[in-house]
C-alpha cells in the first residue's frame, strides 16, 4: 500500500512531539502536557503505525520505555529490562487483552491474574547481594538507568538488610517509589512558603526527590515504597507465580501493596477495577489505574513480550483526573 506525505508527515510529526515530550517528563521531569494529551498522541501513532507498519521507525516512542538517563549520575546496565505497560482505556480493551493472552496460549480457560493498583510515582530496581542492599537504580530507557544508592538508602521503607525467609545470593526487587498525597501538599506548603516553585504533582514530586545529588534532600522528602516484581534471582529458583513472589518479597520485609488480590478469570479484574474506582480519592497516595499480570511464571514466560512492555500484562488506565493548567519549571537538581 502507498502511504501519502500526509501520513507520513503526521507520523513524523507525532514521534518528534513525543518525543520532546518523553524528554520533558522522564529526563527533565518537567512535563509539558498532560498525560491524557500524551496517551492520546501516543495512540494517534501506534495506530498510524499498525495501519501502515512501514512508517514504525526505531526511534518510535511506541518502540521504547521512558527515557535516556540524566548524565549527572552514574549508569546502571539493566541486566533484565525494566519494560513500560501496554495500556487499555475501558472495559472492552481489557476484555480484549483477556483474549489476546488466551488465544496465545492456545486456551478457553480463564486466566488468574495478579490486580495491583497502578501507582504513579517512579520505577525503582533495588539489587541485594547475599541479602543486603547494594544498589539502586531508575528505569531509565529500560535498558539504562541511574544510580541512586545513596538516595534510595534514606527511605525508611526500604529495608538495608533483608529478613526472614531463604535469602537468595543476589536479588533484585523492583517497585515504584511515590509521594503519599498528605507528603505532597505538606512539601508544596513548604516550597511556597520559601518561595520556590510547587511541583505539578506527587508524581513528578517524588521524580524530583528522588533523582537528587544530594542525598540529605532526599531524606527530607516523604517518599515511600510498593515493591511488585523481581528482576534478577540467583542461588534461588525464581517463584512459580507473581503472588508467591510478592508474598517472599513481603517476607523479606519490603513493602507491598496491600490491594494486592488474586482473581479468576475477567470477569472478577472488572470487579476489582470497579471497587477500586469508588476507594480510589479516598486511597493516601495517587493511582493512575490497576495492573493486572498473568500469574503464573511459567504462562509469563511463554507470553514473552513486544518492543516496550510485556505480553503477560497490562494497564487498566483510569480516566485522568484533572487537566493540568498551568506548567511551570520544575526543580531537578538543587
Ligand atoms: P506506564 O506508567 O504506563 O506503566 C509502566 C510503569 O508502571 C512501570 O514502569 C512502573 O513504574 C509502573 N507501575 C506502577 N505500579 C505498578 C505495578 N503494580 N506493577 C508494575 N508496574 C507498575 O508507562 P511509562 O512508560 O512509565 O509511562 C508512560 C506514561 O507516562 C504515559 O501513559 C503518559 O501518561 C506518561 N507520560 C507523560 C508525558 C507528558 O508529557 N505528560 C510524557 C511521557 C510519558
Amino acid at each position: 500500500m502507498t502511504i501519502s506525505i500526509d501520513v507520513r508527515q503526521r507520523a513524523a510529526e507525532l514521534r518528534d512531539t513525543l518525543n520532546h515530550y518523553s524528554y520533558q517528563y522522564y529526563v527533565l521531569d518537567n512535563p509539558e502536557v498532560p498525560d491524557s494529551e500524551y496517551d492520546r498522541l501516543f495512540r494517534e501513532l501506534q495506530s498510524l503505525e499498525q495501519t501502515h507498519p512501514e512508517l514504525l521507525t526505531a526511534d518510535s516512542p511506541t518502540q521504547r520505555v521512558g527515557g535516556q538517563a540524566l548524565d549527572k549520575f552514574d549508569e546502571v546496565q539493566h541486566a533484565i529490562p525494566m519494560l513500560s505497560l501496554d495500556n487499555v482505556f475501558d472495559q472492552q480493551e481489557l476484555a480484549a487483552f483477556d483474549k489476546r493472552v488466551r488465544d496465545w496460549l492456545n486456551t478457553d480457560k480463564e486466566q488468574t491474574y495478579a490486580a495491583e493498583p497502578k501507582l504513579d510515582g517512579l520505577a525503582i530496581s533495588i539489587r541485594y547481594e547475599n541479602g543486603v542492599l547494594v544498589q539502586a537504580a531508575t528505569r531509565g530507557d529500560g535498558s539504562t538507568g541511574e544510580d541512586v544508592t545513596a538516595n534510595v538508602r534514606t527511605l525508611n521503607s526500604v529495608p538495608l538488610k533483608l529478613q526472614g525467609g531463604p535469602i537468595p545470593a543476589v536479588v533484585e526487587i523492583r517497585g515504584e517509589i511515590f509521594m503519599p498525597k498528605a507528603g505532597f501538599e505538606k512539601l508544596n506548603q513548604s516550597q511556597l512558603a520559601n518561595n520556590k516553585k510547587p511541583f505539578v504533582n506527587p508524581r513528578n514530586a517524588a521524580a524530583g526527590s528522588l533523582r537528587q545529588l544530594d542525598s540529605k534532600i532526599t531524606a527530607s522528602r516523604p517518599l515511600e515504597i510498593y515493591c511488585y516484581g523481581l528482576g534478577v534471582i540467583e542461588g534461588m529458583s525464581r517463584p512459580s507465580s507473581h503472588s508467591a513472589a510478592m508474598n517472599l518479597i513481603a517476607e523479606w520485609g519490603c513493602r507491598i501493596s496491600p490491594e494486592l488480590k488474586v482473581l479468576e478469570g475477567l470477569e472478577a479484574c472488572q470487579q476489582y477495577i470497579d471497587e477500586l474506582a469508588v476507594r480510589r480519592d479516598s486511597l493516601e497516595y495517587d493511582i493512575d489505574g490497576v495492573v493486572f499480570k498473568v500469574d503464573d511464571t511459567v504462562l509469563q514466560e511463554r507470553l514473552g513480550f513486544v518492543s516496550r512492555a510485556p505480553r503477560w500484562a497490562i494497564a487498566y488506565k483510569f480516566p485522568a483526573q484533572e487537566e493540568m493548567t498551568t506548567v511551570e519549571d520544575i526543580e531537578i537538581q538543587v
